[in-house]
């Protein structure tokens, strides 16, 4: 809980003119959101992560606003609302395809948040097909307190994230000293760290988590206090973890904070038992990073695959070793032993396990070209596939995958999603590729 007794008196203001954060950074929906809401007499502010990502030049991933009006008063002022969750009662806003949550301002939180509340959000979330509520929401147990926007900054977890802009007068609101972190580059924990980290263990690897997406430094206190409460991480509700590691993975910056949390004793004690060697999973992670950088948006089992490439290519030179055939039982036995710690640790989904498990087995059947065009397109069409192919790229690329088979089975892909067959070699191409076995097949399409 934070330290109400050094709350300042008077938050800092910048008007529009000191600072950059425009309405035309915003997503034009969260803007009428924040109008709608001040039109009818109440206060309406951005808060957050955009408001950070505004004033650093970013682009925000969402935008989410509070104000001083109650859940029912929000839903009366946007027909296309509701309520997520029954305690925490933040409502979205279904906006021109675009949902925009809005959370009525919170006194600190003092409740410890029970895993069964966080957990039936998220199922609820899910349920609504949204995002689930992460965000200002650690979980309560008690009513919700209503609170006043000093309250709602200082119950924040850092203070580049307790910075509102107002829509009122386009300024600048600052009453946890945000501003002045963010010119330095530091991740500051609002209040006493170690007694916030306690009261959301959480919070540690969010810390991390913004230190890597930012490249901004921890400031000492909140440093220390992560060693300090490393333990502590084993508390936290595992949705609330797997959400969190999921995100991250996501992120873009997955390999940096991925380390960042190995590096604390936080990953180890969060995630037991998942994946193998620290740097080559941070290897794999960055290959999957430079994707998302390329605009791609690898599925989650594929992502979760980064944790396992080199233990499926060991175990795969172990099974054939001296020249041996694949025993394709024994194969998928050992990535289900491999796999089975973050299936159970991260709560996964059966079809996520499936499609992470048999992604990983079709990499060992891309060990050499494809003879056939109809090899590519039976496991083309299977639903691991994109998970397979993203992975075997990564593979690639760290030199785990055999070049020339990486080499053919990328044309065989490419042939394919051009609607040609697969395997047949175009001219252009003769030499390049080592062609196993050729068989003539009758129906073989020629290039026009
Ligand atoms: P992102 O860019 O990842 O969305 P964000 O800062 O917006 O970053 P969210 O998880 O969307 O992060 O949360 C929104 C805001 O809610 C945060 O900026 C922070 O002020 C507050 N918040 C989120 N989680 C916590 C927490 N565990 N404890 C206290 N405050 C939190
Ligand atoms: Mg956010």
């Amino acid at each position: 809980m934070a330290d109400l007794a050094v709350e300042p008196a008077a938050p800092r203001v910048l008007a529009r003119p000191d600072h950059p954060v425009s309405r035309g950074g915003m997503s034009p929906a969260v803007v009428k959101v924040m109008y709608r809401l001040q039109r009818a007499g109440y206060t309406a502010y951005l808060v957050g992560g955009a408001v950070r990502d505004l004033l650093l030049g970013g682009e925000p991933k969402d935008f989410d606003v509070a104000t001083n009006a109650r859940p029912q008063e929000i839903r009366r002022l946007f027909r296309n609302s509701r309520i997520i969750g029954r305690r925490f009662r933040l409502v979205h806003i279904l906006f021109r395809g675009e949902v925009v949550e809005v959370a009525t301002f919170r006194a600190t939180p003092d409740a410890p948040e029970g895993p069964d509340d966080w957990e039936e959000a998220v199922a609820e979330a899910a349920e609504n097909d949204a995002e689930p509520a992460r965000g200002p929401a650690p979980p309560q147990v008690e009513h919700e307190v209503f609170g006043t926007p000093a309250e709602d900054a200082w119950r924040r977890d850092f203070t580049i994230n307790g910075l509102f802009y107002d829509i009122a007068d386009f300024s600048v609101i600052d009453y946890v000293g945000g501003l002045d972190d963010l010119e330095a580059r530091l991740i500051r924990t609002i209040g006493d760290p170690e007694r916030r980290f306690r009261e959301d263990p959480v919070r540690m690897m969010r810390a991390l988590e913004y230190g890597a997406r930012l490249g901004f430094d921890l400031e000492p206190r909140t440093k220390a206090a992560i060693a300090s409460c490393a333990d502590d991480i084993v508390e936290a509700s595992p949705a609330r973890l797997s959400y969190e590691l999921i995100e991250a993975l996501r992120s873009g910056h997955a390999a940096p904070i991925v380390t960042a949390w190995t590096r604390a004793g936080l990953f180890e004690r969060a995630f037991p038992g998942v994946g193998g060697n620290a740097d080559a999973t941070a290897r794999a992670l960055a290959e999957l990073d430079r994707a998302v950088a390329r605009g791609e948006r690898p599925s989650d089992p594929a992502l979760l695959g980064a944790f396992y490439l080199y233990p499926l290519y060991r175990e795969l030179a172990d099974l054939t070793a001296g020249g041996r055939r694949l025993d394709n039982v024994e194969m998928l036995n050992r990535i289900a032993t491999m796999i089975e710690p973050a299936a159970t640790n991260l709560r996964l989904a059966n079809h996520t396990v499936h499609l992470l498990m048999q992604g990983l087995f079709t990499l060992t059947k891309m060990q050499r070209p494809a003879e056939r065009g109809r090899q590519v397109l039976k496991l083309a069409r299977q639903d691991y596939f994109p998970v397979a192919w993203t992975l075997y790229g990564v593979a690639g690329a760290l030199g785990l995958a055999p070049a020339d088979a990486h080499r053919a089975w990328s044309s065989a892909v490419e042939r394919l999603h051009r609607n040609e067959d697969p395997v047949a070699a175009p001219a252009d191409e003769g030499g390049e590729r080592p062609r196993p076995r050729r068989r003539r097949r009758p129906r073989r399409r020629r290039r026009s």
